[in-house]
């Protein structure tokens, strides 16, 4: 276990932990990416990338928004380690994961003892609160690890700062996403509470949020954006993947 910290950390990331494959094996999430587990799986190896630039939050997007795609940025790390793992254990397999990925990941970090799984479905580092994006390798090399899983303390700040609350519209994050036209009550939302893209109302709200330490990660600190601005280059953004369609369909809620 040292000896897999000792080389993860190697490349500067400094949340790891460790989860027994069977202990996520009933979990499992049907995907494409699960036909890339390594035969006989038998460990999680879980990181945290914190992504909070800064104390106040971004102008009308998430602060995960605010940072470039993560996908790319915790990717690159995720391939160095595993490629620095296989150089050590040649035997062995590795294979990474990122958001894609048949594992559960906030069960798999919490029960790595990373944090603990949030009433609102994320997981809460002790240092970084919710705002941290979750990479793993999993591995057929066996490592010996316990059960940490913990939950919060369902105080409930969540579900009460939830704009949608009884409304039988979704999550307002999934909104901003959506590439079908909105309907006026969900451009109402999206204006009402200041959103072009993602939401955080939720874990804005959280008090083991409270104390979140600011990112250490310079690709997340350099790449920062307080906003989105209309004709701004989206490549590389969280809302690449959607296109400028929908980004701009957002921000010109607040021309209107
Ligand atoms: S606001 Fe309270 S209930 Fe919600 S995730 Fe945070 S600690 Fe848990
Ligand atoms: S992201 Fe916003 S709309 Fe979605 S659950 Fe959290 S507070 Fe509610």
């Amino acid at each position: 276990m040292n000896k897999i910290k000792e080389i993860a950390s190697k490349t500067g990331i400094r949340d790891i932990g460790f989860c027994s494959f069977e202990q996520i094996k009933p979990y499992l999430l049907d995907c494409r990416a699960k036909q890339r587990l390594p035969k006989n799986s038998k460990t999680v190896i879980l990181f945290l990338f914190p992504y909070k630039v800064k104390e106040q939050r971004p102008d009308k997007i998430s602060r995960y928004a605010a940072v470039p795609d993560y996908h790319k940025i915790c990717g690159k790390y995720l391939k160095k380690i595993k490629d620095n793992l296989k150089q050590e254990f040649p035997e062995n397999e590795f294979e990474f994961f990122l958001d894609n990925s048949p594992v559960p990941e906030v069960y798999a970090a919490a029960c790595a003892g990373l944090g603990v799984k949030g009433e609102n479905g994320l997981l809460i580092s002790p240092k970084w609160g919710s705002w941290c994006f979750i990479g793993e390798i999993v591995t057929d090399l066996e490592i010996r690890c316990e059960n940490h899983f913990k939950k919060c303390s369902l105080c409930g700040d969540c579900k009460k700062a939830c704009p949608t609350g009884d409304l039988e519209v979704k999550c307002l994050s999934a909104l901003s996403q959506q590439k079908k036209d909105l309907e006026t009550r969900e451009k109402d939302l999206l204006k009402q509470n200041n959103i072009i893209w993602g939401c955080d109302l939720c874990a804005e709200s959280c008090p083991l949020n409270k104390n979140a330490e600011l990112t250490y990660i310079k690709e997340f600190i350099s790449g920062y954006r307080n906003s989105f601005v209309s004709g701004e280059d989206i490549t590389g953004r969280a809302y690449e993947w959607r296109g400028e369609k929908t980004v701009l369909r957002n921000s010109n809620l607040f021309n209107e």
